[in-house]
C-alpha cells in the first residue's frame, strides 16, 4: 500500500474516513461468494478514488484471498473530450500493466457504442437533430447500453456483479436525491434497470475536498502520482460527467454542472471543459468549439429541418406543437462536409472510417424508401404552401 507524502496530524479525519471505507471494501471483497467487482471509471477524480481504494484493499489481503475479479470499465462516447479520452486510455493501460505485474485479479476495458448506434451516424446518417433536454437521444444509445451491455455479460457469467460507483451524495442536490432514492440502508442497492447487479457507492458520504485531500497526498498505487488527474480539472476548469449506468442517473450527464462531457454536447449552454482546454493553451480545440456551436445554431433552423419524420409522418404533441423532423439530406450532407474539414484541419480522428460507412448506408436506405419522398419535404416549404 502506498505512504502518505506529507505528515500533518491534522489529516487524521481524512485517514480515519478512508480507513473506514477500505474496511467496508475488504469487508465485502471477502464475503463467501464469486460475484465480480465491476468499477464504473470515467477517469474523474471520484471513480479514479474508487479504483485507487480497490487496489489498496487487494494489496492488503493475501494472494490466496484475492479470488473474486475487480473489472474497471468505462466508456468512449467515440465524441469524448480528446484530452479526456487520452487520460482514460492512458491511466487503463497504467492500471493493467500495474495489475498484472501485481498479479492482481484486475481487469480493463472500454465499452463503446455500435457503430450503428454512434453520435455522427444518429446526427449525420438518421438526420437526427443535436440533442437537447427535450430529445436527448444519445445517453442511453452511447453511454447507457455499451456500459449495461458489460455489466449483462458479467451477470451471465457470475449471476450477481456488484456494481462500485464513485457517487456523492454532497455532489450536487440532483445526486443527494437520487442516492436518497436508492438508499435501502443496506451497503449493496438493487441496480433500478439491471437485474443481478447490485450497486456499492463506497465514497457516499465523502465530500469534494476529501476526495482531493486524498488524491493530493497519495500516490496512485499504479505508479505515479494523481497530478495529471490535477491538471486536466484545473485545465477543463470544473466538473465532470460521471459514469452513467441507468436513466435515472441521467440528468447528470450534459448537464450544466457537468463539463468533461462529450465534446459534441449541445445539451450543456456552453462546453466549459473545451473552453477551459482552450484558454489552458490547447488552442486547437478552438476549431471543436466553433463546429458545435455551429450545431447549435442550425438545430432550430426551419430550412435544415424536412417537415415529416423519416416514416413520412407529421408530429403534432399533445398540447398542439407542430415538431419537425430530421435534417435535411442536404443538411446532413453538410455537416459531414464540415466536420470532415475540421478533421482534416486538426489532424485528428472525429469521425471514423465505419462510421462514414454506416452513415452511406442509412442515406442510401432512406433515399430508396418510399416514406423518405413523402419526408423529405422542409418545414419552410410546409410553411409556404399553408400560406
Ligand atoms: S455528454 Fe451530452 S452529448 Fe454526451 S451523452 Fe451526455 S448529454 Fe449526450
Amino acid at each position: 500500500m502506498c505512504e502518505p507524502r506529507l505528515d500533518d496530524p491534522a489529516e487524521a479525519s481524512i485517514e480515519d474516513a478512508i480507513r473506514s471505507i477500505e474496511a467496508e471494501m475488504r469487508d465485502e471483497y471477502l464475503q463467501p461468494h464469486a460475484y465480480p467487482w465491476v468499477i464504473g471509471y470515467s477517469g474523474g477524480k471520484d471513480s479514479t478514488l474508487v479504483v485507487h481504494l480497490a487496489f489498496n484493499v487487494l494489496l492488503g489481503l493475501p494472494k490466496s484471498q484475492r479470488r473474486r475479479e475487480v473489472h474497471i470499465v468505462s466508456n468512449d462516447t467515440l465524441v469524448e473530450s480528446p484530452l479526456v479520452i487520452k487520460h482514460i486510455i492512458d491511466s487503463l493501460d497504467q492500471i493493467k500493466e500495474a495489475a498484472e505485474a501485481l498479479r492482481l485479479p484486475i481487469k480493463t476495458a472500454i465499452t463503446r457504442p455500435p457503430t450503428s448506434q454512434t453520435f455522427w451516424v444518429n446526427l449525420i446518417g438518421r438526420g437526427y437533430p443535436s440533442p437537447n433536454r427535450t430529445f436527448r437521444w444519445c445517453t442511453d444509445r452511447m453511454k447507457i447500453q455499451p456500459t449495461s451491455g458489460y455489466i449483462k455479460s458479467r451477470i451471465d457469467e457470475a449471476q450477481n456483479v456488484i456494481l462500485l460507483l464513485g457517487v456523492r451524495r454532497s455532489e450536487s442536490a440532483t445526486r443527494a436525491a437520487s442516492v436518497k432514492r436508492y438508499d435501502n440502508g443496506e451497503r449493496l442497492n438493487r441496480h433500478n434497470d439491471l437485474a443481478g447487479c447490485l450497486v456499492f457507492r463506497p465514497i457516499v458520504e465523502l465530500t469534494t475536498d476529501d476526495v482531493w485531500e486524498y488524491l493530493g497526498e497519495y500516490d496512485a498505487p499504479w505508479g505515479g502520482d494523481h497530478r495529471k488527474l490535477l491538471k486536466l480539472y484545473r485545465d477543463a476548469g470544473g466538473g465532470e460527467c460521471p459514469v452513467v449506468t441507468q436513466k435515472s442517473d441521467a440528468p447528470s450527464c450534459g448537464s450544466s454542472s457537468s463539463r468533461f462531457g462529450c465534446w459534441t454536447c449541445t445539451v450543456v449552454d456552453k462546453d466549459r471543459s473545451l473552453e477551459g482546454f482552450v484558454e489552458s493553451g490547447f488552442a486547437e480545440f478552438g476549431a471543436l468549439l466553433d463546429f458545435r456551436d455551429w450545431l447549435v445554431s442550425i438545430r432550430n433552423d426551419p430550412e435544415k429541418r424536412q417537415a415529416r419524420r423519416r416514416n413520412g409522418s407529421i408530429t403534432i404533441t399533445s398540447t398542439g406543437t407542430y415538431v419537425p423532423g430530421p435534417f435535411t439530406m442536404d443538411t446532413r450532407h453538410e455537416i459531414l462536409d464540415r466536420l470532415l474539414r475540421v478533421q482534416s484541419d486538426l489532424g485528428t480522428e472525429l469521425v471514423s472510417y465505419e462510421e462514414i460507412e454506416e452513415i452511406k448506408r442509412v442515406w442510401s436506405e432512406e433515399l430508396t424508401s418510399s416514406a423518405f419522398r413523402r419526408a423529405s419535404t422542409t418545414v419552410d416549404t410546409i410553411n409556404k404552401d399553408r400560406a
